[in-house]
């Protein structure tokens, strides 16, 4: 079995530590500080041995250097932007493989948000880690491709089998429901989870992991039916003061 759990870090980051308990293995993804997420695996008895990084943001890598000096562990991450990540061991590209124990997980190249950004795909337990590429709800912002690359990247996403649990970089849900409340005001299931979100929120509680299957069903990103509708939402989105 794989455990997840949810690391809150800097303002709205979430690290994800993921522990095998048939090898033992622990792995950390995207670990944007390095202190929380040691607290959190010592805590556990756990010794995180790999981190896995989705792009090179500062948010997403300033822990590696730390981790590493205290755990040894090995970090791989996207080779196309091997060059921003200077702690990086190992570089991987579309089809590559990693792996927690025996549980095996499949890089896909996601750019977008960055242009080497890299998502890892469990299927078996379903999983994506998607650092900004997905949020709930919502996108990561196009710093360095193209809402062409983003409607890609969102619908190789989609086309995963739909209880695949997604586990995003960033809390960001309460702001894009409200966006989607605007972008799509008759959609019921939008609405409800709009007031699931708020109830979650109140009570300090994480919104993320979600599943390709309510993304599917209200993110107004996955939902764009063509290119220029999604960047159209994601200008909107940009400017949104919801
Ligand atoms: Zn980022
Ligand atoms: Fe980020």
């Amino acid at each position: 079995m794989i455990e997840v759990v949810c690391v809150p870090a800097l303002s709205d980051n979430y690290i994800w530590l993921l522990h095998d308990d048939r090898s033992g293995d622990t792995v950390v993804v995207d670990p944007g500080a390095a202190g929380p997420v040691l607290a959190a695996a010592s805590a556990r008895g756990w010794t995180i041995g790999q981190i896995w990084i989705t792009h090179w943001h500062g948010d997403h890598v300033d822990g590696n250097a730390a981790i590493k000096a205290a755990t040894g562990c090995t970090i791989t991450g996207p080779a196309a932007e091997a060059d921003r990540i200077p702690t990086l061991d190992r570089g991987v590209a579309e089809g590559d493989t990693v792996r927690i124990g025996a549980v095996a997980a499949t890089v896909l190249e996601l750019p977008a948000h960055t242009a080497g950004h890299i998502g890892f795909h469990l299927a078996e337990p379903a999983m994506l880690f998607s650092g900004d590429v997905i949020f709930a709800m919502g996108c990561g912002r196009l710093f360095e491709g193209t809402a062409a690359q983003m409607h890609r990247a969102l619908g190789r996403i989609a086309a995963l089998d739909p209880d695949t649990r997604i586990y995003g970089a960033h809390e960001y849900t309460a702001s894009n429901a409200r966006f989607a409340l605007v972008t799509e005001p008759d959609n019921a299931a939008i609405r409800d989870r709009a007031a699931a979100v708020k109830a979650l929120r109140a009570v300090g509680r994480p919104t993320l992991p979600t599943t390709v299957g309510l993304e599917r069903a209200t993110n107004p990103f996955v939902r764009s039916p063509d290119v220029a509708t999604l960047a159209a939402r994601r200008t909107a989105k940009d400017a949104f003061r919801g």
